[in-house]
């Protein structure tokens, strides 16, 4: 195989340490920023969380692309992810040095403008136990609830797309996460029609290999819990900190953990996060790959579709072949969700399924494993499968990959063509109904 493509490069350390937005004259060394490039990320970055390292300062972002480089565009703040009377605002603030309280008061007026909590986690997620809530875990669909271990409410770097964005600015109040184990241990006892519990974030894989085995070891010793089969943990790590797998002081303990997993009989998948095909390209990525494939667990890959990052269908076919060829299983394509800076990373609707259509046919069918254009929305899980015509009537074909109702899933459904749609809530029913099947009753 090849994929030597970084070895001219400076070796990173490989002992972790985030850089933020208080390190922007050392990265700037590291990357040849200007004045004003530094100035306007700390300006953007008062808004959005920015956190960084060493990793994919030296190996992932290519410098001399800079600011088209894909990289740079996912973890630096850029200028248009505000409006230009927003950025100017908070300009007038940070290089007048003003007072913490009233960039802090501008942060808050703005990021609550940004649709901070999309889909209604909040209010329709969260179950409920003896009707108090229970804190740290989200049950959507009927088979999977999905887990937020307190301690990984963090990443090693952060997207600057990410819909979890909110989590990350300090704000308590918009928090999902917990301490509570033995709570969710007997919400998962009395649950059995669950199969899946998919321990997410921020990322998980920030947390020390002991604090996740707090977690985890008493599931898996558990009789009350066999019918929780399929563990999976949603990471960014193999593209933002591949030593995590490798290097990391307790990355064989790692390993072992995900050995005593598969040991209890229950399937393990690392449900992988990479945008782009740069990001599975590095050696360190590559072996801490094949590390975790070496404990039987099953890496599946998901990401959005981003423009400015990602928004070409023949970037998506190389990622795609590239991650057959290494073994992993590409799993979801994403639209990018209504919150943040949509307005910079979003594409109509119409876009996105055409380039999954035109990347997916330049694919092997191993590499069509991959669903998609999904919005994860309110009611469920929609796949745009495509636009046609029918009876005269230019519609999108979409269906529910999964619901809030099960009944739902599998279900085609239309909607009226509409080439500026973004999101499932800016389409109307097709073929003169008042509503979708499922906003009735
Ligand atoms: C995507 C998602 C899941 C997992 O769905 P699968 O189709 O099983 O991958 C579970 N819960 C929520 C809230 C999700 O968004
Ligand atoms: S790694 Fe995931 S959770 Fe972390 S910032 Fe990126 S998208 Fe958000």
């Amino acid at each position: 195989m090849d994929g030597q493509i970084f070895d001219e490069r400076p070796q990173t350390r490989t002992k972790y340490k985030a850089l933020g937005i208080h390190h922007l004259n050392q990265i700037a060394d590291i990357g040849c920023l200007s004045k004003e490039q530094i100035q306007t990320i700390r300006i953007v970055g008062q808004v959005f969380p920015f956190r960084t390292n060493d990793y994919v300062l030296k190996e992932l972002i290519d410098w001399e692309k800079i600011p088209d480089d894909p990289i740079f565009r996912l973890v630096f703040p850029q200028r248009d992810m505000l409006t230009e009377e927003d950025f100017m605002s908070m300009a007038r603030l940070v290089k007048g040095d003003a007072p913490q309280s009233e960039i802090e008061c501008l942060r808050h007026d703005i990021q609550s403008r940004l649709n901070p909590h999309p889909a209604g986690q909040r209010e329709l997620n969260i179950p409920t136990e003896e009707s108090l809530p229970i804190d740290g875990l989200q049950h959507k669909y009927r088979e999977t609830v999905l887990f937020f271990p307190s301690r990984g409410q963090t990443c090693h770097a952060y997207c600057t797309f990410c819909f979890r964005w909110a989590q990350f600015t300090g704000n308590k109040e918009l928090k999902i996460a917990s301490k509570d184990a033995d709570t969710i241990r007997m919400y998962l006892a009395r649950n059995k029609q669950l199969t899946d519990l998919l321990v997410t974030g921020g990322d998980p894989m920030v947390m020390k290999t002991r604090a996740l085995e707090r977690y985890l070891h008493p599931i898996l010793q558990d009789s009350s819990l066999d019918h929780i089969v399929n563990i999976r943990i949603g990471t960014k790590a193999l593209s933002f900190w591949p030593h995590r797998f490798i290097h990391d002081t307790d990355a064989d303990d790692l390993m072992r953990l995900f050995e005593d997993i598969i040991q209890t009989g229950r399937s393990l998948a690392i449900m992988a996060h990479f945008n782009h095909p740069r990001e599975l390209a590095t050696d360190s990525a590559r072996q801490a790959i094949q590390r975790i494939r070496n404990t039987g667990a099953v890496i599946r890959t998901q990401s959005p579709l981003l423009n400015h990052i990602n928004n070409h269908e023949d970037i998506w076919a190389a990622l795609w072949n590239q991650q057959v060829q290494l073994g992993l299983i590409p799993y979801y394509m994403f639209v990018e969700r209504d919150t943040g800076a949509r307005h910079y990373f979003e594409l109509p609707l119409a876009k996105c399924v055409e380039i999954y259509q035109k990347s997916v046919r330049q694919v092997s069918g191993l590499a069509r494993t991959v669903r998609g254009p999904s919005m994860s929305a309110t009611p469920g899980k929609v796949e745009i499968s495509g636009i046609e015509t029918v009876a005269n009537e230019r519609v999108f074909v979409l269906r529910f990959l999964q619901g809030r109702d099960p009944s739902w899933v599998g279900r085609p459904f239309f909607a009226k063509y509409n080439p500026q749609a973004t999101w499932l809530d800016h389409l109307k029913p097709a073929f003169g109904q008042s509503s979708f099947f499922f906003e009735e009753g």
